[in-house]
């Protein structure tokens, strides 16, 4: 767990942790590079987002389409189909499921690249649309770097613990009973994850698990900082959901990807529903740490619960 909310508040290690949090060797560097050239090199100019129009909305689409094909997709080569890892830093030995009645067209990828191809990036892009026409017509508060760069580059690095602590608020949501029935259930038919699993959720999930951006309807922002929480979302879903723990490069240098806490969540459904920035499952008692003494207090409180249930 990342260290922020220990009591009392150990100052050099948050500090320590945070530096790391954006080291060259994990993924958030890289998105809010993704961000940037973004902005600079692939966003429609903002004029033209005044009024909606499907040209450069198709550019917005075809923007996110290409980088979820491109991230998720050779991940996905790299690690499955033409499988240069092995199993060295893999969580689960098995492999992803290719005949199962379980997922649309009996395959896990093809269903969890249908969702994520088809309803993610239709809902991000939607979302980001909405977001430069409010950026466009003045509804949402706009600011440039020069106008406070202390807020700037501030809003940035509070942005993944607002998009942390957003995502364990839905997803508890989406695991009551009726939500999950109706479509929370689709992401954990992947008990066993892989790169294509992080944005393969129901229509009616994606559309509240984007919704995070919408923080920006009342905060001071630029469009560069709408663009990078919806990125952060969509690219940390996918390296986050990849089964391996770290990219190797060569022999000593590791890339961070794979998310263990979230990896536990997949395996056991009812632990850790946040992420291991926020500290919401262990003040609510649902926190499983990967030991065994984690899973021997899972199964303890699986049973008291069922208990209460028969008493009640
Ligand atoms: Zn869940
Ligand atoms: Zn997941």
């Amino acid at each position: 767990m990342a260290p922020f909310f220990r009591w009392p508040p150990p100052a050099g290690k948050s500090l320590r942790y945070l530096v790391s949090s954006w080291s060259l060797l994990g993924a958030r560097v890289y998105v809010l590079a993704v961000a940037l050239l973004s902005w600079f090199y692939f966003a429609p100019a903002l004029e033209r987002c005044a009024e909606f129009s499907a040209d450069w909305i198709a550019q917005i689409w075809l923007r996110n389409f290409v980088t979820m094909l491109l991230v998720a997709g050779s991940l996905h080569l790299y690690f499955y189909t033409f499988n240069k890892q092995r199993d060295v830093e893999k969580y689960d030995p098995r492999d992803l499921s290719r005949r199962s009645k379980l997922f649309h067209f009996d395959n896990q990828v093809w269903d969890n690249m249908f969702w994520t191809l088809v309803s993610a990036v239709a809902v991000w892009s939607f979302y980001e649309s909405l977001m430069m026409w409010a950026y466009a017509n003045g509804l949402a508060p706009t600011m440039t770097f020069s106008d406070n760069p202390a807020w700037f580059v501030l809003l940035l690095f509070l942005i993944p613990f607002w998009t942390g602590f957003h995502f364990y608020w839905q997803h508890r949501m989406f695991h009551l009973p009726a939500l999950y029935k109706l479509a929370h259930n689709w992401h954990h038919k992947n008990t066993n994850v892989g790169p294509w699993s992080g944005a393969a959720m129901h229509p009616v999930e994606h559309a509240v698990w984007f919704s995070a951006v919408f923080v920006l309807l009342l905060l001071p922002s630029h469009p560069l900082h709408a663009l990078f929480i919806m990125q952060l979302q969509a690219i940390t879903a996918v390296t986050s959901h990849c089964g391996y723990e770290n990219l190797l490069l060569g022999k000593k240098l590791k890339f961070r990807l794979g998310d263990f806490f979230h990896q536990l969540h997949h395996r056991f459904y009812d632990c850790n529903y946040g992420t291991f920035e926020t500290p919401w499952d262990q003040w609510f008692d649902t926190y499983h740490d990967g030991s065994p003494q984690g899973d021997a207090w899972m199964k303890q409180r699986r049973r008291q619960l069922t208990q209460t249930k028969s008493i009640g």
